[in-house]
């Protein structure tokens, strides 16, 4: 986390899919969560157009998505409700769809790099601090 970040109203969205990279995505939504880097909150209740989480959204000060796969689908919830999230694709970080056994080493890794701000090419985090706090 950038230093300006700290103290800052970051939530961290997963798509939680099915496949193994949904549930690294997950695991490593709530690993964040529980090191206090954010708070994890509900796609689903984004979904659901839930409006107190739609308000929560558009009052954060970052909203980081975690994908499994080029699909998608938490950037798009997101963007489906008119916030531009920092988006986070885990196979443009190097994971094989499919071909990823999950494991808390994976976790642990993916973890760091959405920390440190590390994607690879062609991923949305570009490293550069993109939160409104500064
Ligand atoms: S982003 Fe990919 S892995 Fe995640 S829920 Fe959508 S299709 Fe499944």
């Amino acid at each position: 986390m950038n230093d300006c970040c700290q103290g800052s109203n970051i939530l961290i969205y997963s798509c939680s899919g099915g496949s193994d990279v949904g549930e690294i995505a997950d695991r490593t939504a709530r690993k964040l969560g529980k090191e206090g880097f954010g708070k994890m909150t509900c796609l689903a209740a984004i979904g659901a157009h839930l409006p107190k989480f739609l308000e929560s959204a558009q009052a954060a000060d970052l909203n980081l998505t975690i994908d499994g796969c080029p699909v998608a689908c938490a950037r798009k919830n997101l963007e489906h409700i008119g916030v531009k999230p920092r988006s986070y694709i885990l196979t443009e970080m190097g994971l094989v769809k499919g071909q990823t056994p999950v494991s808390e080493k994976i976790v642990e890794e993916t973890a760091e790099k959405i920390k440190s701000g590390v994607t690879a090419p062609g991923g949305q985090g570009t490293g550069a601090c993109s939160c409104s706090c500064c």
